[in-house]
């Protein structure tokens, strides 16, 4: 069964029953969420009594909530050559699992971070540094690093960089999660996404994969920018995009969008979920969006 939603809202009075009304709004089966603003590092007491009924409403919409996914925040960095930032990022992740713990979310998205002319191999070390004080200091959650566009000194950009992280922690509470967008803007065409399966498999294992990031690209392949497009309006385009969405060896994986805002006003996800399912791009779909 085709699992698929997108990132909601999180807000501290609704909290996750308020992130799950909106991605019901959207025809959603599943969705993604930070737990407060993605740019900042403020966040609420978790109110665990609206976990429960948020559970409880996944069940009688055939949501399985153990695949609803958990973004942290994107400024925190643990590839960081500063002690401080990286002290920080590390005290931030500990919090942001025990909330994980709290929300009974299993599975959370991390940006491996950037090494800011630290160089890559401290960055990669500091990572794993980070990483392996995070998977001893909770057991419930498993940190999905997320395949980055390569923009800046990000790191993460290629498949090797990812497997030393993933070896280096060595602990089944990491996993991945693709990205659309960022693995065109990092070299991979998407046109031969099976080829990139089979490598991935090879490397790392199909079987960590836990989450894919469906979006098209405002660039080119290789062009290391992180400009996410609406699905089929962009440079990957909607057949490439389908056949990641319904790849047979990514069956049961969550596929959330994190597709731009139309005009910066109006949500897509509704209208791109529905055409998905049609799997017939509607090339007048954002106008629609605009009229709705
Ligand atoms: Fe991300
Ligand atoms: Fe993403
Ligand atoms: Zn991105």
């Amino acid at each position: 069964m085709l699992i698929i939603g997108s990132h909601v809202g999180f807000n501290k009075d609704s909290q996750v029953l308020g992130s799950l009304d909106e991605a019901l709004k959207y025809g959603a089966n599943t969705f993604m969420f930070y737990t407060g603003a993605p740019q900042n590092t403020r966040r609420c007491e978790i109110n665990e009594d609206l976990v429960l009924e948020c559970i409880d409403k996944c069940k009688n919409n055939n949501i399985d909530y153990s695949k609803v996914i958990v973004h942290a925040p994107y400024i925190i960095n643990l590839a960081s050559p500063d002690t401080d930032k990286w002290e920080f990022a590390v005290n931030f992740l500990k919090g942001e699992v025990d909330r994980c713990s709290k929300l009974k979310i299993k599975n959370m998205v991390l940006h491996p971070g950037s090494h800011t002319g630290g160089g890559i191999d401290l960055g990669i070390d500091n990572i794993i540094k980070g990483l392996k004080i995070i998977v001893e200091y909770n057991s419930d959650v498993r940190i999905l690093l997320e395949t980055m566009a390569g923009k800046g000194t990000e790191v993460g950009r290629d498949l090797s960089e990812i497997k030393r992280i993933i070896d280096g922690v060595n602990s089944d509470q990491i996993g991945v999660c693709l990205d659309t967008c960022h693995l065109n803007d990092s070299g991979v065409s998407i046109d031969k996404f099976d080829e990139y399966l089979d490598l991935f498999d090879k490397e790392i294992g199909i079987n960590k994969i836990y989450c894919v990031h469906v979006n098209d690209s405002k660039n080119e392949v290789n062009s290391h920018k992180d400009r996410h497009e609406n699905i089929g309006f962009g440079t990957i385009g909607f057949d490439n995009l389908i056949n990641v969405i319904y790849n047979k060896r990514l069956e049961d994986i969550p596929k959330i969008l994190e597709t731009p805002y139309v005009d910066k006003e109006f949500a897509p996800y509704k209208y791109e979920i529905e055409m998905i399912r049609n799997k017939v791009f509607d090339d007048e779909l954002l106008n629609k969006i605009k009229q709705s």
